[in-house]
């Protein structure tokens, strides 16, 4: 098996612009692939071979100032690349049939996978990818929440950045030197370890795939998958067990029980599409006894504050419909 590290440059488009392309396609484009560069390395670990094309966008056909001083990209350049469905049949040829991407940073893959939907293009050979971002941090001194740009783990292995950097293949490379100090089959085989564990995990109201947004969180929050879902193991339907907790950002968790497969948390994050309605990730996971105490805490909380709003400060609007709920 290869291991193929794998860069991208990206053009963005102006604002007005943005908004239109978003409108006319229906979805969110944070970007356009205008460069992939990517190295292969053997299984163990050297270097055998690499490649870079220069794409030309078909929606954000101006290079943006900034990304073309980033990249050192000119707007010549772009014009000159060739099309994404040409430069993804001329990579997936270099990829070869038996590799796993590696990335450094979560954002590479899941912009190439916005930019083949855009032209139809088949992504499921995307899928096998991992960040060397946590296979770093974990290897080192295991401080995961840490978000290192490659510079900083360059440094750290005294790796000289003799070439320059946003150029796909150069970061590319580098990637591929810091690869080669990792024990990359032990950071695969221990990827997932200490993620939380969701029995599911999916979204509604996702208007960028083409879904309906939910016009208001009211609206979203009664949906019958939020009111009465059933269990991700044995699929009956969940026993409500107390209310839902709404916590900063849009956040929302409710505790219910199945008779078989004991307490799970329902959790939802909303986020707005980009047509302004609403989305949420739904998770269903296993309720443990420290984090049930900890959410009946914060609604016991909430509770008191609804029975005295005087204490709530901020709550003046709950106040005042109160107060006029009381004279009525
Ligand atoms: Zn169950």
């Amino acid at each position: 098996m290869y291991y193929i590290t794998l860069d991208l440059e990206w053009n963005q488009a102006y604002a007005q612009k943005a908004l239109a392309v978003q409108k006319q396609l229906s979805l969110r484009l944070r970007g356009e692939v205008i460069q992939i560069g990517a190295v292969k390395l053997s299984e163990d670990l050297k270097i055998c071979g690499s490649y870079s094309i220069i794409v030309k966008p078909k929606h954000f056909k101006k290079i943006h100032r900034h990304v073309s001083e980033l990249t050192g990209i000119s707007q010549e350049q772009m014009d000159e690349g060739v099309t994404l469905p040409e430069a993804a049949e001329s990579f997936r040829r270099f990829c070869g049939k038996d590799f796993v991407f590696l990335t450094w940073g979560p954002d590479d893959i899941p912009m190439l996978k916005d930019n083949f939907r855009i032209h139809g293009l088949e992504t499921a050979w995307l899928d096998a990818t991992y960040d060397l971002q946590p296979i770093f941090n974990r290897q080192t001194d295991g401080q995961m929440a840490k978000q290192r740009s490659l510079e900083y783990a360059m440094e750290y292995y005294e790796i000289p950045m003799n070439l320059p950097a946003h150029d796909a293949l150069n970061d590319a490379y580098f990637t591929a030197l810091v690869a080669s100090h990792l024990n990359i089959k032990e950071g695969i085989r221990t990827y997932h370890d200490g993620e939380t564990q969701y029995l599911v995990e999916f979204v509604i109201g996702d208007a960028d795939s083409g879904e309906d947004g939910y016009v208001t969180t009211g609206e979203l929050l009664e949906d019958p998958l939020i009111q009465s879902p059933t269990c991700p193991l044995c699929k009956k339907a969940l026993t409500e067990k107390n209310k839902m907790l709404h916590s900063r950002g849009q956040r929302y968790t409710k505790l219910f029980s199945c008779k078989s497969d004991g307490d799970l948390f329902l959790t939802l994050k909303l986020h707005r599409n980009f047509n302004d309605t609403w989305r949420a990730k739904v998770t269903i996971k296993h309720a443990e006894p420290e984090d049930i105490k900890e959410y009946e805490g914060k609604l016991a909380i909430e509770a008191s504050f609804k029975r005295n709003p005087r204490s709530r400060r901020s709550s003046k609007k709950r106040h005042r419909t109160r107060s006029g709920g009381d004279k009525a």
